[in-house]
């Protein structure tokens, strides 16, 4: 059934929003009774009460988490039984779609179909995780006469995830599928901006059959009950994503408190490069525009620097101009909203600096300000700069709004070294008819991920993460599971 505008609209009337914790399967008050606002960006009014988790919320999380763990209903679960009920979770997301999606779109002003998307993409991690994880086998090592060396991996126990905004429910998911499928407990901290649908998460997963207390959910400041996570030494492991900034903190917390292992998926400024020879210059700027105002830019793998080679520089930049007219901004409960607002007062006041540093070191092409008159303050408009240069803040720095850098390049060479010319290395993506420049390219590029013919390929079969400063280790497929669980030497000799 498509839903319209209004039939949104009604459903988002009709919601009952619970801003409490989620800890040991019931929903809980913080101790010290701290709330936060949490904020529709589209009108500023206040959609929920979120629980602000302190350092002793933390800690009666993580002790239930620990319970749970040790008393085995999930960690010795049989992988039949994990199985059965990570596909539970993954039909109750899909039948509670709507609901999530509309959760994610009134806290983030994210577009209603983008978020039914990452419903959907949820459900699939989940899917996916349970069925992966009753497929993998351990190793039995090459050992002399009389003896046995065999490598178990094994829960790790209790894991931490901390989580940003942009993609409230799938990035919660990215986190909670792997480690449950691995049979650790876990304590997810989502973004102040947006608890709601990582809260109905755990509640489903409850409702699949997920054990009480193997999921908790404490919403909070991230120095507040983020940082008690990072320190806590009864978390056994954190994944993170979020800036570099903030990525870096929390290997400080765990070198200052238990050595932890932390998973960091962090920031990104990834290059575009478009060749000569792009073979279907219409598709190339489809999938350009989408990779920069998706989401209204604030997607970490956001391609927003686009590298053009001379050739074809101007009939490009032709092509994202017409583009980028038909981008629809608008309420984002409006099916056919393609831009809604950027998530809060703070990120937009970012976006708009960024706009007037681009302006004094580049040529605007289009945007540029903020759009008015559309109900709320906070959108921008798709913005293009030309003529960026490697020194420029706006190649250099992650933005995380709708706004693209373009510069250009003569040879292989030198698109190598301005691709290249960042502190992170997320994801980097080619339009090119040349096979040999395409592997040339794949090899040279320092990128967690490198798409040729698209843009940002991802899938739950292919590790995500990125180089440099975009992080330290992968999420999705096996290594995404994998990294919650440690390796067990065992020599039996007879
Ligand atoms: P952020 O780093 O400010 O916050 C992320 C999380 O960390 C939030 O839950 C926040 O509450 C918590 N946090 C904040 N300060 C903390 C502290 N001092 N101690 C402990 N926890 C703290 O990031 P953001 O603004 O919410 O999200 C945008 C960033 O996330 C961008 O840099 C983007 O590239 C990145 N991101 C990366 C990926 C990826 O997969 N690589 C995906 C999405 C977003």
């Amino acid at each position: 059934m498509t839903l319209t505008h209004a039939d949104w609209q009604h459903r988002a009337a009709a919601l009952t929003l619970d801003g409490h914790a989620y800890i040991a399967g019931q929903r809980c008050a913080p101790r010290e009774n701290g709330w936060l606002d949490s904020i529709n960006p589209m009108n500023g009014s206040v959609l929920a009460h979120i629980a602000a988790c302190d350092s002793r919320d933390v800690d009666t999380a993580v002790a239930a988490a620990r319970q749970a763990f040790e008393q085995g209903d999930w960690a010795q679960a049989g992988p039949g039984e994990r199985r059965r009920v990570l596909l539970a979770v993954a039909r109750e997301i899909r039948d509670h779609a709507a609901e999530l999606a509309l959760l994610d779109s009134l806290e983030v002003g994210k577009c209603i179909n983008e978020a039914l998307d990452d419903a959907e993409e949820a459900a699939v991690l989940f899917d996916w995780f349970g069925e992966v994880q009753d497929k993998c086998f351990d190793e039995v090592a090459p050992s002399p006469a009389n003896t046995q060396a065999s490598v178990v991996h094994e829960a790790l126990g209790v894991v931490a995830a901390v989580v940003p905004w942009n993609y409230p429910l799938h990035n919660a998911a990215v986190k909670v599928a792997p480690a449950l499928a691995a049979g650790n407990s876990v304590v997810l901290k989502p973004a102040e901006e947006s608890a709601l649908s990582a809260l109905r998460l755990a509640e489903l997963c409850t409702r699949a059959g997920l054990p009480h207390g193997v999921l908790n959910i404490v919403p909070g400041h991230g120095h507040v009950a983020g940082e008690a996570l990072g320190r806590h030494p009864d978390v056994d492991a954190l994944g993170f994503t979020g800036s570099s900034e903030i990525g870096k903190r929390f290997l400080v917390y765990s070198g200052e408190s238990n050595m932890k292992p932390i998973w960091l998926e962090c920031g990104g400024k990834s290059p575009l490069l478009i060749f000569d020879d792009c073979p279907d210059i219409e598709a190339a700027a489809d999938a350009a525009i989408a990779g920069i105002f998706t989401n209204a830019g604030q997607v970490c793998s956001a391609h927003s620097r686009l590298l053009l080679q001379s050739g074809i520089a101007d009939a490009f930049l032709d092509a994202l101009r017409r583009r980028v007219a038909e981008i629809r901004p608008g309420d984002p409960l409006d099916p056919a909203t393609t831009l809604g607002p950027i998530v809060s007062r703070a990120q937009f006041d970012k976006v708009c600096s960024y706009l007037a540093i681009g302006r004094e070191e580049a040529a605007l092409v289009c945007g540029g300000e903020p759009i008015r008159g559309l109900g709320s303050e906070l959108f921008v408009a798709p913005t293009i700069f030309a003529d960026v240069e490697r020194h420029h803040r706006i190649f250099q720095e992650e933005v995380f709004g709708p706004v693209l850098s373009v510069s250009r390049f003569e040879s292989d060479e030198q698109a190598i070294t301005l691709a290249n010319a960042s502190r992170y290395g997320l994801a980097a993506s080619l339009w090119t008819a040349n096979l040999s420049r395409a592997h040339r390219m794949s090899d040279a590029l320092q990128a967690g991920t490198v798409s040729v013919n698209t843009v940002d390929a991802v899938s739950p079969q292919t590790p995500f993460g990125g180089m440099k400063e975009s992080g330290i280790g992968r999420d999705y497929a096996l290594h995404g599971m994998r990294k919650y669980m440690a390796p067990k030497t065992r020599w039996i000799c007879y």
